[in-house]
């Protein structure tokens, strides 16, 4: 189905996945992964659920995800840059956008007429798109990030009350939002933390109130305090990881061990997969790759997978990462190039050309989570799928036809 290997996304119905002679790697979207994710999301927080996307929803593809979130009925969409909402909008993605980072000076007029709700925290862009709307007629929604402890983005608690001021006379802007984001929500010794995060937003909320505002949306709880801090879950909050079965890393208490047949409550929904394009049998004492890193101990079966590092496939993983080959797991060798991995295949029976292999994710009913990649290799799960390239044609799947059309 990918006729031109650029398109990030490729979509098939049922499992048979069709690259049509190019080479056979490629990430599968279980986007009925996602969709049984996102009702466990909603059935936890019981309010409304804006699902972040940004970034290409962790490498998942924004627009499938959004398009199948959007069937779920999900209430908003997140999204990182405007870039990101027009790429949903020109998908046809109806539901409300929110830009978490807010927008750049070019972009006033892009948030307007799509329709994209940026998060505002500086009073000259405020007004700068306050002049854009009301040069346009129209009364723009922002929602007034708060910064409780993060110290990245957000007006400051103590500036709170100054900043309710100033957006009251910004009268074509209408403060729809508040909101804020947690820095540790995970962290079980850092509760307290939250606990003074809350309290600030609380504070910085009454300075709004004072001042007339009535924002619809309060919204603080990312993937972490969803689970975590029921008290954060005001009347949005917003998932990303956990929607992608990401959660070993960001929801408390980690489970002891991954890498387990143990069916995870969330299922992972990228499955990094390639198959073996040849097989070859060294002795024992001949050694693999750059740096001659391996050596044989025995006569050895290696198979070679056309995946490497610029497909995402962390070069740290030399001699240490796993794949799961004819459902038993097979040890990396040698160092991860650029464009090629080996693996040793020799305790594995009956290993063919052609065998379909899972770099990470699901395959039957073994699992091999990105969060052990992550793991190995100093990082979460997130940059393990954010960093699959472009290179990797998203394919995605679903036992409902309609959701892949
Ligand atoms: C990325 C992000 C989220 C989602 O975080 P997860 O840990 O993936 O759930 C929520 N809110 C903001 C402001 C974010 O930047």
């Amino acid at each position: 189905m990918v006729k031109n290997p650029q398109t990030p996304i490729a979509r098939v119905s049922g499992r048979k996945i069709d690259l049509e002679g190019h080479r056979p790697t490629w990430a599968e979207i279980d986007l009925d992964a996602l969709a049984a994710n996102f009702r466990a999301v909603r059935a936890r927080a019981g309010v409304g659920v804006m699902a972040v996307v940004k970034a290409d929803a962790y490498g998942h593809g924004a627009v499938a995800c959004a398009r199948r979130l959007s069937e779920e009925r999900a209430d908003w969409f997140a999204v990182a840059l405007p870039e990101e909402g027009l790429e949903l909008r020109q998908a046809g993605v109806e539901e409300p956008v929110l830009c978490l980072e807010g927008f750049w000076e070019g972009q006033a007029g892009l948030c307007l007429q799509q329709r994209l709700t940026p998060a505002v925290y500086q009073r000259e862009v405020a007004e700068a798109l306050n002049r854009a709307a009301s040069a346009a007629g129209v009364v723009a929604d922002v929602h007034v990030k708060i910064d409780t402890g993060m110290g990245r983005l957000g007006v400051r608690v103590e500036d709170a009350a100054g900043f309710a001021v100033v957006m009251r006379e910004l009268k074509s802007l209408r403060v729809d939002g508040l909101m804020t984001h947690f820095a540790a929500a995970d962290d079980a010794a850092q509760e307290d933390f939250t606990g003074d995060q809350l309290a600030r937003f609380g504070e910085a909320s009454e300075a709004f109130a004072a001042q007339g505002h009535q924002p619809r949306f309060m919204h603080l709880a990312n993937s972490a305090a969803i689970f975590a801090c029921p008290p954060a879950h005001g009347t949005l909050v917003r998932p990303g990881g956990v929607l992608y079965g990401l959660w070993r890393d960001v929801l408390r208490p980690p489970p002891p061990q991954i890498g387990t047949k143990t069916p995870p409550p969330l299922r992972p929904v990228m499955s990094l997969r390639s198959r073996v394009t040849l097989l070859k049998t060294i002795s024992s004492g001949e050694t693999l790759g750059y740096g001659c890193t391996f050596k044989a101990a025995r006569p050895t079966r290696v198979a070679t997978l056309p995946i490497g590092y610029h497909d995402g496939y962390p070069r740290h993983l030399s001699n240490r990462g796993r794949v799961i080959v004819r459902g038993q797991f097979a040890p990396v060798v040698g160092r991860v190039s650029m464009d090629l991995t080996l693996v040793d295949v020799t305790d594995i029976a009956g290993v063919e050309v052609g065998d379909m292999v899972t770099l990470f994710g699901v395959d039957t009913d073994l699992s091999l989570p990105a969060e052990e990649l992550a793991a190995s290799t100093g990082t979460i799960s997130y940059e393990i799928t954010c960093g699959v390239s472009r290179r990797v044609p998203r394919i995605a799947v679903s036992r409902q036809p309609s959701a892949v059309s």
